[in-house]
């Protein structure tokens, strides 16, 4: 199935062109005064933000603050008269598009609960057909790159072309210290399924909480993502929504000032020179890694014939837990990851069982 999407980039709607676009804004919007506050503060800090703020809210659980609805929607439309900001919101529905539409809201996005059913998906999508509307679409709460993707090519096959991805983190059953583990990997998978297509981070909904942030968008600027939504409040501790993970419009500058956009190439010949030497050096080293491989791997089928000849399992546990316990001895030794070295050897053994596995019933 192609993935091919018609995607503009991002500064032909945001006309802007320097690195990172920032988004910013409540969790949701309250009241007037709280988002005229925050608004007001957000534009001092730099006016191509755009202003995002919650009007119907997806809770797990019912009973607690659903969102303001339309009437916060009339306040949105004072933020751009007054502040000149261009303003987001989350759309789940056919009706939430049709009351953006009509308020002038000038970027819609997906939450993540959403983008996990195709059919509130399409039901958005075709609300937008015809429209010429910037859409963000949040990767899905599980980690499932065609489900993300999906949703992006519902809309796309509407028309929707200024379009970005955002980055906010997935489900977990084990246990973590963010709120929704980022899993970079989902990232950098989408960006080389998709190459042409913006990828925003949402760093609040990620950490769950305020202190890593700045880590964590940091680490969305080091691998070239194209922006950052952050949650921002005049007064988080009084926020009806994620009040734990909220930041206020001075923390925000903070942060953004603190930054470091880093170039994705330098013209510098030192500096290229430099890499390349390196870059060869790597080279060097994954074809002894392969070579290293490949003989460990006729070592293995060497074992598979002696133990058919002697009539003995593939699998004997004392041996494996040998190994696992010299990896923990040599991870630690080394710097590794435990867990990082645990895995990869898993995969080495899995590719040694299944040569034995071949030797012995051939
Ligand atoms: C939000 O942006 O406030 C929100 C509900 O996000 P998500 O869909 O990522 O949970
Ligand atoms: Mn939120």
């Amino acid at each position: 199935m192609s993935k091919k999407l018609e995607v503009q980039s991002l500064s032909n709607w945001t006309g802007q062109s320097k690195k990172p676009l920032l988004i910013a804004g409540p969790c949701s919007a309250e009241t007037e005064t709280q988002v005229l506050a925050t608004a007001r503060e957000i534009k001092k800090i730099n006016e191509n933000i755009i202003f995002r703020a919650g009007i119907w809210k997806p809770r797990t659980r019912p009973g607690s603050f659903e969102g303001i609805g339309g009437l916060g929607l009339k306040w949105l439309k004072t933020v751009k008269q007054q502040t000149g900001l261009k303003t987001a919101t989350e759309v789940a529905n056919a009706k939430h598009v049709e009351l953006c539409l009509e308020n002038g809201v000038d970027v819609l996005w997906v939450g993540a609960r959403t983008t996990a059913n195709p059919f509130s998906v399409q039901e958005i999508a075709d609300a937008l057909k015809g429209v010429d509307i910037p859409v963000l679409v949040k990767n899905p709460v599980n980690p499932d790159l065609q489900l993300w993707i999906g949703a992006l090519e519902r809309l796309n096959k509407s028309g929707i072309t200024k379009m970005a991805a955002i980055l906010r983190g997935f489900n977990s059953y084990e246990a973590s210290i963010f709120r929704n583990p980022p899993q970079w990997d989902m990232a950098i998978q989408l960006k080389t399924a998709l190459p042409q297509l913006p990828l925003i981070c949402d760093p609040s909904h990620i950490c769950g909480n305020t202190e890593m942030l700045d880590y964590i968008s940091q680490k969305a600027m080091d691998l070239d993502l194209d922006g950052l939504m952050i949650e921002t409040h005049i007064q988080p501790a009084l926020a009806w929504s994620d009040a734990k993970q909220q930041i206020t419009p001075a923390q925000l500058k903070k942060l953004v000032s603190a930054l470091r956009v880093r170039k994705v190439n330098s013209d510098n010949k030192d500096f290229s020179d430099k890499l390349n030497e390196l870059r060869e050096k790597i080279d060097g080293i994954d074809e002894k890694l392969l070579s290293a491989l490949h003989e460990r791997l006729s070592v293995s089928e060497k074992i598979g014939a002696y133990k058919k000849e002697n009539n003995v399992t593939i699998l004997q546990t004392g041996r494996w837990n040998e190994i696992q316990e010299k990896l923990e001895m040599q991870s630690d030794l080394m710097g590794f990851e435990r867990d990082w070295l645990k895995k990869l050897y898993a995969l080495i053994h899995e590719a040694s069982i299944k040569k034995q596995n071949e030797v012995m019933n051939s």
